[in-house]
């Protein structure tokens, strides 16, 4: 994937660049949750959200990126990541991985998404919810002095030791900046105090990847679609982060793509307002 061997540190003025990009995929990402619906198919979002991100002044990252073919990865129900937008029209039930990437004035963000279109069951908006959570566990480690292993234990640990979720190895978070993947590598599994260590400065996408059932995953035939090997649902959600002295800050926001989601009548939305139970 081309990862360089340098773990940046940047300045404060990379540091409001990349927030830039990132809030521009959160906006690219609300305008998304406000079109959702039964029956759209995957393909002409990815076409709004290309024109979206063009209007104001980006450039998709993932379009041609090591031959992805689309702006957005669109990854329905079994497809944990890198699903291609098709023809394949949204019905009641499913749940939509949005992954975005959006470079602007040198410099690329990259957050993710899952949406709930109507009746989900429970066990579902659970993994939703705890998945997402799990994000802020992960963003929270992201200090200075800590090791990578800590984000990596925060999520497993919750995901899986607490909820018994299926945590996926093959595929990992990583550096953000002027490349779209750069050092570090940010699995979402693993030890605290291993690996390599956090300086402030430095920027992560911290992105869990979780399964309803094992954590087993295999690629299609196409190269790039990632689906669960038991055909279970995954979900998955991703801040571009600023590692910073006492605690990590999202660059990208939820904010507004959570007020688009309870807007938007077509989406549930009723996992993310339940309070966690369970803190570690
Ligand atoms: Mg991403
Ligand atoms: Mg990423």
């Amino acid at each position: 994937m081309g990862l360089g061997l340098m773990i940046h540190i940047r300045s404060y003025q990379e540091i409001e660049t990349i927030r830039k990009s990132a809030l521009m995929v959160s906006a690219t990402l609300t305008e998304v949750a406000k079109i959702l619906r039964p029956g759209i198919k995957t393909i002409a979002i990815d076409k709004m959200a290309e024109a979206f991100i063009r209007d104001n002044g980006g450039v998709p990252s993932f379009l041609n990126y090591n031959g992805f073919p689309y702006s957005l990865c669109i990854s329905v129900n079994e497809v944990v990541v890198h699903g291609f937008p098709s023809d394949y029209e949204l019905k009641d039930g499913d749940i939509i991985s949005v992954d975005c990437g959006v470079y602007m004035n040198g410099y690329h963000g990259d957050s993710a998404y899952t949406f709930a279109i109507g009746d989900i069951k429970p066990e579902v908006l659970q993994l939703l919810r705890v998945t997402k959570e799990s994000v802020y566990l992960g963003v929270a480690q992201a200090r200075d002095n800590n090791r990578v292993g800590d984000i990596s234990y925060a999520v497993e640990h919750f995901t899986n030791k607490v909820y018994g979720y299926g945590v996926v190895r093959e595929l990992v978070g990583h550096g953000v900046g002027r490349e779209l993947h750069e050092e570090p590598q940010v699995p979402n599994y693993g030890r605290r105090g291993d690996g390599k260590k956090l300086k402030e400065g430095m920027v992560l996408a911290i992105e869990p990847m979780v399964n309803l059932g094992t954590k087993e995953v295999k690629t299609l035939a196409d190269g790039w679609t990632v689906v669960t090997a038991d055909n279970k649902p995954s979900a998955h959600f991703e801040h571009t982060t600023w590692v910073r002295k006492h605690k990590g800050e999202p660059l990208s926001t939820f904010a507004t793509i959570e007020a688009a989601e309870q807007a938007n009548p077509e989406l549930n939305a009723s996992y993310y307002s339940e309070a966690v139970a369970v803190s570690i």
